[in-house]
């Protein structure tokens, strides 16, 4: 392998889409993804072992596309990564033994990555190596949380999270009262843009002196959902077009707020004056401007991955991987996955007794 350039597969199974992404060194090369979206939708929501078949039915084309892409082959490859966790543990499976049976068939090195810290990882598409520490916003559909990132392989430290819904679950929560389509952050982003913000100030949750005391980093979205729905109530429950352009722009107004106050407190409290945003929150149009120019007037560094980078793929799962590849790392032998893996917790160890059969 080129000793800074290896060619890395990412595999991605965390919950309904199958992907495989390649990466040399932190170029993309390819991202090939399967959704089983459509099989879940007649049943309101993610069957766990209907996403499971799906993800087998689809890993052996996904692995073909994606090289075929990037015209490598399997034994070109350098090593394997895949999510490990947090998701959905028998999907997760699928990727995980996907990659051991590689690893082993192929004798490269296999890693298993944290979801959540790819998301982090994938900005490397944009800038070259991550350069760390850095203060990191994570807000995705099921996660939102203010890191403080002085390695993204090994030691990650959690200042603050919602306690209740995630940044991109109020966004889809909220497209749903306005009676715009699923997944709802891209169209509240679009229809907010020829809306009017000022027309009502929604809550900003744990904004307040007494909530900033106890919860400085931490975000909520409920009240804010409900403060949305109360309005939509009131008018009636089927706001028209400009309504809904007014509503979606006030509640983003108001999302975006909490989001660039509490990260730039955090890049000032830690004196750390880089911030790098990741999950599919951070391809908002209003959230990237207002980041931008509170950092520009701040002093700190923003580094935003390009808007197609931001939600779920594959190639984050290889990039995430190259450090530890790099320091000449493995999991082959102890690789397992974990439905629940918090960020902060530097063990890779299982954990879970429902994948000790697969190790
Ligand atoms: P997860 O890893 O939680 O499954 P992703 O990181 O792929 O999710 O992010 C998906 C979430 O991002 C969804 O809640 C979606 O509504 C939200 N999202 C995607 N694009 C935008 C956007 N432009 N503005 C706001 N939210 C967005
Ligand atoms: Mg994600």
């Amino acid at each position: 392998m080129t000793r800074d350039e290896p060619l890395v597969l990412g595999i991605e199974t965390s919950c309904d889409e199958t992907g495989v992404g390649i990466v040399r060194g932190t170029t993309l090369l390819a991202d090939a993804v399967a959704s089983s979206v459509e099989e879940h939708a007649r049943f309101g929501g993610v069957v766990p072992e209907v996403a499971s078949r799906a993800h087998l039915e689809a890993m052996v084309p996904m692995l073909e596309r994606a090289c075929g892409d990037a015209q490598v082959r399997l034994s070109d490859l350098d090593a394997i990564a895949v999510t490990a966790g947090p998701g959905l543990v028998g999907a997760l499976l699928v990727g995980v033994s996907a990659a051991k049976a590689l690893g082993l068939a192929l004798g490269k090195p296999v890693y298993g990555v944290n979801h959540l810290a790819a998301h982090v990882a994938v900005d490397q598409l944009e800038h070259g190596p991550l350069v760390e520490p850095t203060v990191a916003l994570l807000v995705s559909g099921g996660h939102s949380s203010l890191l403080l990132v002085p390695d993204i392989t090994d030691e990650v430290i959690p200042l603050g999270a919602t306690l209740d819904d995630a940044a991109g679950e109020a966004f889809d929560k909220v497209a749903r009262v306005l009676g715009l389509p699923f997944p709802g952050g891209p169209w509240i982003d679009r229809e907010a843009q020829h809306g009017d913000a000022a027309f009502v100030d929604f809550p900003r949750g744990l904004t307040s002196p007494r909530d900033l005391d106890r919860h400085r980093y931490d975000f909520s979205f409920s009240g804010l959902k409900t403060a949305v729905a109360d309005v939509v109530r009131a008018q009636g429950g089927r706001p028209a077009a400009d309504e809904v352009r007014r509503i979606a722009a006030a509640f983003q107004r108001s999302v975006v707020s909490s989001l660039v106050r509490k990260s730039l407190s955090a890049c000032g409290q830690t004196g750390v004056r880089r911030l790098t945003l990741g999950g599919g929150v951070a391809a908002n149009g209003w959230l990237r401007a207002a980041m931008a120019e509170a950092c520009v007037g701040a002093g700190v560094e923003l580094f935003l991955p390009a808007r197609s980078d931001c939600t779920d793929n594959a190639a984050m799962v290889g990039l995430a991987a190259l450090p530890r590849l790099l320091r000449g790392e493995d999991d082959g032998g102890t690789l397992a996955a974990r439905s629940t893996w918090p960020l902060g917790d530097p063990s890779r160890e299982p954990g879970i007794p429902d994948s000790a059969c697969f190790r």
